[in-house]
């Protein structure tokens, strides 16, 4: 099938097909073996890095192709799709977010993010906050940060757990088992996705993979340039001083939450253009599968629109 995107044609099955190969490629379902080292941070697939003009164009392609699906999501009104960013600092989580979404229409898409609790969302359960910014039908939604920083952050500083002032027996500890709430937590949230799952809500999690020396690079530019130094803040340099714990955080939250109806993409962040192909990718990937389609129009309505176009002729004023 032969679509016209943005005036160009566009072979609809093969760029599906292409979607599926290059987002497949970095795509977990199954965590029982993952090891994040098995994932290269500077892989960039079937691509090779004097391809880097040709990928800009996929994406253009595929971000207008994109927009086109939206439009159908938006139609259809039946499913929504949920794409939840996690990333350490500086690993491009924004930059992807706005590149893939550019050319998506805003009001079918809506974007959180999840920053330090406040008091009141220490007053409830995790969940909570974020439930309350879950994507409508129809609509696409952007979770930047999510609950995973439950099994994340919280698990690299205890003192933010014990912020949440959960009674003991939510904690392991009297067992003696301090792994057992994020063994409890990582179930819960696999539950939760699935829960979703069943309402119609399509669960894809993206994981910004950058290595530690990427990291330290762009920090360094963050620093030298001007009109970056906003987007530095002392608090990523202690993060990074925690590097392993983290990996080693994200390495056990995947595995233990990687699923078919809710997988994980382990996305090479070295190289930004690569990150947001696969991004992309993996995006028309999952609404390819969806089987969308705009509401059929009934007999009675056409006759509604028709008689509409009689009222609107000229002589009608
Ligand atoms: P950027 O740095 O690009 O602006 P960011 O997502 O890193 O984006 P920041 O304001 O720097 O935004 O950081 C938000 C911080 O909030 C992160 O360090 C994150 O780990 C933290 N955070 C998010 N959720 C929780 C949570 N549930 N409990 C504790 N801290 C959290
Ligand atoms: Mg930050």
């Amino acid at each position: 099938m032969i679509e016209r995107v943005n005036g160009e044609k566009i072979d609809l099955k093969q760029a599906m097909k292409l979607a599926r190969r290059i987002s497949r490629r970095h795509r977990v379902t199954d965590g029982d073996s993952f090891r994040l080292s098995d994932h290269d941070p500077a892989d960039t697939g079937e691509l090779q890095r004097e391809d880097k003009p040709r990928a800009k164009q996929a994406l253009k392609t595929g971000v207008a192709l994109l927009s086109a699906m939206q439009e159908r999501l938006y139609a259809d009104n039946r499913n929504a799709l949920l794409l939840i960013f996690q990333a350490m600092d500086a690993a491009g989580k924004d930059g992807a977010i706005k590149h893939v979404m550019s050319g998506v229409n805003p009001q079918g898409c809506q974007v959180a993010s999840f920053k330090a609790p406040s008091s009141e969302d220490l007053d409830h359960d995790y969940l909570w906050r974020c439930m309350k910014h879950l994507p409508e039908r129809g609509r696409i939604g952007i979770f930047n940060r999510s609950w995973y920083e439950e099994v994340l952050v919280v698990r690299v500083h205890p003192e933010l757990l014990e912020a949440q002032r959960l009674p003991d027996r939510c904690m392991g500890a009297k067992r003696g088992d301090g792994n057992r709430i994020w063994r409890d937590r990582c179930r819960d949230i696999r539950s939760f996705e699935r829960y979703l799952g069943h309402n119609g809500i399509v669960v894809r999690k993206f994981f910004l993979h950058l290595s530690k020396e990427e990291q330290r690079r762009r920090f360094l530019e963050r620093l030298d340039n001007p009109d970056k130094n906003w987007k530095f803040s002392m608090s990523d340099i202690r993060e990074r001083e925690r590097w392993d714990e983290y990996q080693r955080a994200y390495e056990d939250a995947i595995g233990r939450t990687a699923t078919r109806s809710a997988p994980w993409y382990v996305v090479p962040a070295d190289n930004k253009w690569y990150a947001r192909v696969v991004v992309a990718a993996a995006i028309l990937d999952a609404l390819n599968g969806l089987d969308l389609k705009f509401p059929t129009v009934s007999d009675a309505k056409r006759k509604e629109l028709k008689d509409a176009r009689g009222r609107l002729t000229p002589q009608a004023k």
